[in-house]
């Protein structure tokens, strides 16, 4: 049978994504016996880009030439998958800065404050349909690779639908939210990185994204409760996922 065409491509991003699948070590000689690896500019040279049966795009889209190219991958993809929460969220590229988008381009650009022209970072479902989004800043390994073998076998994966407060219970955490009264993202948080923050004795703070079915007004709520401001809160929880919608409830 022959091996399924496989693209990894990065639009405006920090390449952190790209990185973990490079840095798989244990794993990436496996990984790259059983695929077809026509483009990653990360890895290899002379990309082939006529046909993916996969595509997995790390980034949000944020300039002109970020769209062209991710319509350009759709079209020639059978299947794409948003890897990384810029990707599937618009991630730290969207978080929104009081100043204004124009106050910053002249405070980092100067002068030359026409030369990068961009808009307000977007997810890739924005633009193109999305087949499967994995969040991560940067993706989990160990999840980049349930999602591998579930594509290599014909299936989509199934998304972690539970929040970063069920990793914690099994990881047997004492909740920071509730014994420490700190900011903890974790119950409107997508969970699968096995509690890594609170695991370490830091709170979560958000960057897979939002659990499906995030009931935020309760988050908002309880931290409230807290002593925390809803600024405060709404800002948190938007620094990796700017389009949350924090009137929603479960
Ligand atoms: S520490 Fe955070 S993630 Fe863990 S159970 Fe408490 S609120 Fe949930
Ligand atoms: S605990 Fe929260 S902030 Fe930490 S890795 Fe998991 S989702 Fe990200």
């Amino acid at each position: 049978m022959a091996k399924p065409k496989v693209g990894i491509f990065g639009l405006t991003s920090c390449a952190g994504d790209q990185l973990v699948v490079v840095n798989l070590e244990d794993e990436l000689l496996d990984v790259v016996g059983a695929i077809d690896l026509r483009s990653f500019i990360m890895a290899a040279s002379n990309p082939v880009e006529d046909e993916f049966d996969v595509a997995l795009v790390e980034g949000s889209v944020v300039t002109a030439e970020d769209e062209e190219r991710l319509r350009e991958i759709r079209a020639k993809s059978k299947l794409l998958v948003a890897i990384g929460t810029c990707a599937v969220w618009g991630g730290i590229p969207g978080a929104l800065n009081d100043l204004g988008r124009n106050t910053l381009y002249r405070i980092v650009y100067g002068t030359d404050e026409d030369l990068f022209k961009a808009s307000v970072a977007r997810p890739l479902k924005a633009v193109v349909p999305v087949d499967f989004a994995l969040p991560g800043c940067p993706i989990e390994k160990h999840q980049f690779l349930e999602a591998l073998a579930s594509l290599l076998h014909g299936d989509l994966p199934i998304a972690h639908n539970t929040p970063v407060c069920l990793d914690c219970r099994f990881n047997e955490n004492l909740c920071l939210l509730k014994a420490k009264g700190q900011l903890c993202l974790g119950p409107v948080t997508a969970g699968g990185c096995r509690a890594r923050c609170p695991s370490h004795g830091l709170p979560c703070e958000g960057c897979h994204g939002p659990v499906e079915e995030a009931n935020f007004a309760s988050e908002v709520a309880i931290l409230q409760e807290k002593g925390f401001s809803r600024e405060r809160v709404a800002r948190a929880i938007r620094n990796f996922a700017h389009q949350a919608d924090l009137a929603r409830t479960s």
